[in-house]
């Protein structure tokens, strides 16, 4: 039996914003065979809270409900036929070290999002994506156990849903599962996604022609590196708010009166949302940068007390210190009313609020 409860724990050290939150129950789950058992012990209770690295959760009080990490390890080589290679990991792998980890097996598919902070487990509920690639490309399929019945079920790549930073596991239909492993399909050879951000010029820079998926990696993570602030220096959460996907109808009007508005084509990834945004009509959807909008509203670089926007990334709010997740909260909220009151369009949370 790999479960460990504590009460009364403080949650400072276990999320990225760095606030403070106290877990009256904070149960670590090891092994995913104990989770069933979890499952009935918890039944008559309010439902759990999974949580994995805390790198994309604001907690704006102390969780009301029993607070489950996942703590599942593991990684290893399931099937290797044709070139195509499958993985599997525990939910409770460190992301970047699995991404590592795969690479020193000579791997390629997940160089393009090296450094995500956070866990395994946790990829597929947003579809983690950065630098042109998402999860939901390199997806085989996963495992999770029901906290509601303790039932164990694998979920394929439509069953999960995936949109832009979207699943069904962020929906009601979805919520209540604990992911417990994630396989993934990478290859052994494979074309290099280098057409995203600052990767070329970067490669350039470090003088590689040829570059191999270590070098993508590399690439990766000095650009990341030196665009994003670090947690463990300034508490924050990644992007604050998801790229809204808005009806090309509604982006054509606001770029009338707003030169300069940045558009971007929806890719079949993002389907899930753009149909959501274009309703039953289905017209042509088109995202827009959330990060735009938040500057052209002023909001790069305040702060109030110890909540505020980085100064070079107005999607990224964070703490320089002693805020509390309220008050990161009613920032977000104050940046929110501006950008619908300026520009009409309605932004969305990225991390959950608790
Ligand atoms: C500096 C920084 C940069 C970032 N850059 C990116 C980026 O480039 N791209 C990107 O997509 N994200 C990015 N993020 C966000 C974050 O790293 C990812 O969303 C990551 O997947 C969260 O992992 P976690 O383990 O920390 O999840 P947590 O914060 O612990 O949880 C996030 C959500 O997932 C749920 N969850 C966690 N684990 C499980 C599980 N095993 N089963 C079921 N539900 C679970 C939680 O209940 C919660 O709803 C960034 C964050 C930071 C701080």
């Amino acid at each position: 039996m790999a479960l460990a409860e504590r009460t009364g724990v403080s949650l400072r050290a276990s999320n990225s914003f760095g606030v403070e939150a106290r877990a009256a129950r904070l149960i670590e789950v090891e092994d995913a065979g104990d989770l069933a058992a979890l499952a009935e012990r918890l039944r008559d209770g309010p439902a759990p809270l999974v949580l994995g690295g805390g790198s994309n959760i604001l907690f704006t009080r102390d969780p009301p409900m029993p607070v489950v990490r996942i703590a599942v390890p593991g990684r290893r080589l399931l099937a290797d036929d044709a070139g195509s290679v499958l993985v599997e990991a525990g939910a409770g792998e460190p992301w970047h070290d699995f991404v590592q980890w795969t690479l020193a097996q000579e791997l390629v598919g997940l160089e393009n999002l090296s450094l995500i902070p956070g866990t395994v487990g946790a990829g597929p509920i947003q579809n983690i994506g950065a630098y042109g690639v998402e999860m939901r490309e390199r997806f085989d399929s996963l495992d999770a156990v029901s906290l509601r019945d303790g039932t164990r079920r694998r979920f394929d790549a439509a069953e999960c849903g995936f949109g832009y930073r979207d699943s069904v596991f962020r929906h009601d239909e979805g919520r209540g599962w604990a992911i417990v492993a994630v396989r993934l399909r990478l290859a052994r050879e494979a074309p290099l996604h280098l057409d995203y951000g600052e990767i070329r010029e970067e490669l350039r820079a470090q003088g590689i022609a040829r570059p191999s998926a270590h070098d993508v990696a590399r690439a990766v993570c000095a650009i990341r590196r030196r665009k994003l602030p670090d947690p463990n220096v300034l508490g924050n959460a990644g992007s604050f708010f998801r790229n809204p996907i808005v009806d090309a109808a509604v982006a054509d009007a606001l770029a009338a009166r707003e030169p300069g508005l940045p558009r971007f084509p929806v890719s079949p990834s993002d389907a899930g949302a753009a149909a959501r945004a274009s309703a039953e009509n289905a017209r042509p959807a088109v995202k827009l940068s959330a990060g735009w909008l938040i500057e052209r509203c002023g909001w790069k670089g305040h702060r109030e007390g110890d909540a505020g926007v980085h100064e070079r990334h107005a999607l990224v709010l964070v703490n320089h210190g002693a805020a509390s997740g309220a008050q990161i909260a009613a920032l977000a909220a104050r940046i929110a009313e501006s950008v619908r009151d300026r520009f009409g369009i309605v932004l969305e949370p990225e991390p959950t609020i608790v």
